[in-house]
C-alpha cells in the first residue's frame, strides 16, 4: 500500500508501526535507552500498545564518528490484545508489552505519533555536542535485513538509507548531519531470530543524575554467582564493576543475560539507591555480529573479522603496554594487537611464538591497520625445545665442548663435531582453546566465551 495514495482517500491503515532511534546522547550525559524509556511512558499514557521488547542494537563498533556504545534503539507499536508480558516498570507501575494484534492505526495517529517521537528527541537529544546527530524514523513496514548487516558490519552511507526511507515511505526526521537516519533505520531492520540477549536497564531519579552511583559490589558478585544465565556482570581480577556506566547519564546499571525473567530475578539481588524503574531490552550484544571471516588480504579498515593464521613475528610488547605480533596466511601479513586496557590477557598473546596457529578475532585499525584482538582461538602449539647439555661424543661417549657462539660442538679428544646440543621440549605455559580480553575489557557486541 503506498502512503501518499492512502492519505488522499485517507483510508492508510497500518498495522504497527516500528519507531527507530539513534545517536541522542553524547560523551558528558544522556542516553537513548532513556529517551526510549520517556517515548514508551507517553506512548502507553496515550493508550498505544508495546509489541514485543524494544530492541538496542549495536552497531559497527569501529566507527570513528560514533558517540559511546554507538547503540540504536528501535520499538514497535500497535492496539493488542491478549496476554502481556512485564517488559519494565517506572514508578512502580508495570509496563507491559503484547504479541497480539487487535487493531489497526489510523493515518492521523501515525502522524500523531510522529509528533510525540519528534517532542521527545527534541526535549532530550544532546545537540549541542558536535558529534551527536539525532535521527528517527517511523516505518509501517521492517526493512531488509541487509541493512543491519552492513550496518553492524560495514559503512552505511546516509543517501542510500534516505532512499530506502523514502522508497518505504517513512516517516522520518534527522538533525544536523542526519547521521542518526542510518542508525535508527538499521536497528528496525534487526532480526533476533539468529542469536539475541537482553539487557535489563535501571534508571536514576531525575535529582540524581550526575551525582556518584551507589551500587553496592558485593551484591553485584553474589547476582553474578547466583544468576549463570547473565554475563559480563563483574571482573574479579581487575575489580571492576561492569554493571555501572561511568558517564554522567540517567543510567544507573545494566544487566546482561539470556532471559528476561533471569534478569529481573537478578535485579532484585542488586543492593543499590532507589531507581525510578527499569527497562527491558531485546539486544545483539554478545553475538559477535559484527565479525566476518575474512582472508587477510581482503581485511578493510573498520571491518570486525575473524582470521586465521600463523604466528611469524614474536609477541613484543611496546610503550604503553600495547603487545604486538603479526600472523600470514596464504594472502598476507598482518598485525595483531592485544591493547593495555586488555591487561591479562596480554600474558597469553606474550607467550605465542613463530609457528603457532591461530584465529584471530577483532576489529580492524586502519593507521596502520591492525587487528584489535577481542579474543583469540589458539589452534595449535609448534613444540619449542630448550638445551639441556653439550652433545656427547659418539666415538668417545664424552661430552664436547663449544666452539662458541653458534659455532657448533666438537670432541677434544677425536675432533669430531656436531652442530647442535642435546635438547628437550619445553613445556608452553599456555594451552590450545579459547581465551577472551577479560570482562572490564569487553565490547558490547564480543560474544563472551562462556555464550560459545
Ligand atoms: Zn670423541
Amino acid at each position: 500500500m503506498k502512503l501518499k495514495y492512502c492519505f488522499y482517500n485517507n483510508v492508510l491503515r497500518v498495522n504497527i508501526i516500528w519507531i527507530g532511534i539513534d545517536d541522542t546522547d553524547s560523551v558528558s550525559g544522556g542516553c537513548t535507552t532513556y529517551v526510549i524509556y520517556s517515548l514508551i511512558q507517553k506512548l502507553v499514557e496515550q493508550e498505544y500498545d508495546i509489541i514485543g521488547y524494544p530492541r538496542l542494537v549495536r552497531l559497527n563498533p569501529n566507527i570513528p564518528w560514533k558517540t559511546r556504545g554507538n547503540g540504536a534503539l528501535a520499538l514497535q507499536i500497535g492496539r493488542s490484545i491478549g496476554k502481556t508480558i512485564r517488559i519494565g516498570s517506572t514508578h512502580n507501575q508495570n509496563i507491559v508489552a503484547c504479541s497480539i494484534l487487535k487493531k489497526d492505526l489510523s493515518s492521523s495517529e501515525y502522524t500523531a505519533v510522529k509528533s510525540l517521537v519528534q517532542s521527545i528527541i527534541e526535549r532530550y537529544a544532546k545537540t549541542d555536542d558536535q558529534n551527536t546527530n539525532p535521527g528517527f524514523v517511523l516505518l509501517n513496514k521492517k526493512p531488509s535485513q541487509r541493512l543491519y548487516t552492513t550496518a553492524v558490519q560495514e559503512i552505511v552511507h546516509l543517501t542510500d538509507v534516505v532512499s530506502l526511507l523514502k522508497s518505504h515511505d517513512a516517516l522520518y526526521k534527522g538533525y544536523k548531519n542526519k547521521r542518526g537516519l542510518i542508525g535508527a533505520t538499521a536497528a528496525i531492520a534487526w532480526s533476533p531470530r539468529s542469536d539475541k540477549t537482553f539487557e535489563l536497564i535501571t534508571y536514576r531519579e531525575q535529582d540524581r543524575w550526575g551525582t556518584k552511583r551507589i551500587v553496592d559490589n558485593d551484591s553485584v558478585q553474589q547476582m553474578d554467582k547466583a544468576c549463570t544465565n547473565t554475563f559480563d556482570n563483574y571482573d574479579y581480577t581487575n575489580k571492576h564493576n561492569r554493571l555501572v556506566p561511568h558517564s554522567p547519564c540517567p543510567i544507573l546499571y545494566g544487566i546482561r543475560g539470556e532471559h528476561p525473567t533471569d534478569l529481573i530475578s537478578a535485579k532484585s539481588m542488586i543492593i543499590s539507591e532507589q531507581t525510578m524503574g527499569f527497562l527491558l531490552f531485546e539486544t545483539n550484544q554478545g553475538t559477535d555480529d559484527h565479525l566476518q571471516k575474512k582472508t587477510i588480504q581482503d581485511i578493510q579498515p573498520y571491518q570486525s573479522v575473524i582470521v586465521s593464521g600463523t604466528v611469524v613475528s614474536p609477541p613484543r610488547t611496546i610503550p604503553g603496554g600495547h603487545v604486538l605480533f603479526s600472523i600470514d596466511d596464504a594472502t598476507g601479513t598482518i598485525d595483531c594487537a592485544a591493547y593495555e586496557p586488555t591487561k591479562q590477557f596480554r600474558n597469553v598473546i606474550r607467550e605465542l611464538t613463530i609457528g603457532d596457529r591461530v584465529d584471530v578475532y577483532g576489529g580492524v585499525r586502519e593507521q596502520p591497520i591492525t587487528v584489535n584482538l577481542e579474543k583469540i582461538n589458539i589452534r595449535s602449539l609448534i613444540q619449542i625445545r630448550e638445551k639441556t647439555e653439550n652433545p656427547v661424543c659418539s666415538r668417545c661417549g664424552k661430552h664436547m665442548k663449544s666452539r662458541g657462539t653458534n659455532q657448533g660442538y666438537k670432541c677434544k679428544r677425536c675432533g669430531t663435531t656436531k652442530n647442535k646440543p642435546k635438547t628437550k621440549p619445553r613445556k608452553r605455559s599456555i594451552k590450545t582453546g579459547f581465551y577472551e580480553v577479560p570482562v572490564c575489557a569487553r565490547r558490547h557486541l564480543s560474544k563472551p566465551l562462556k555464550r560459545m
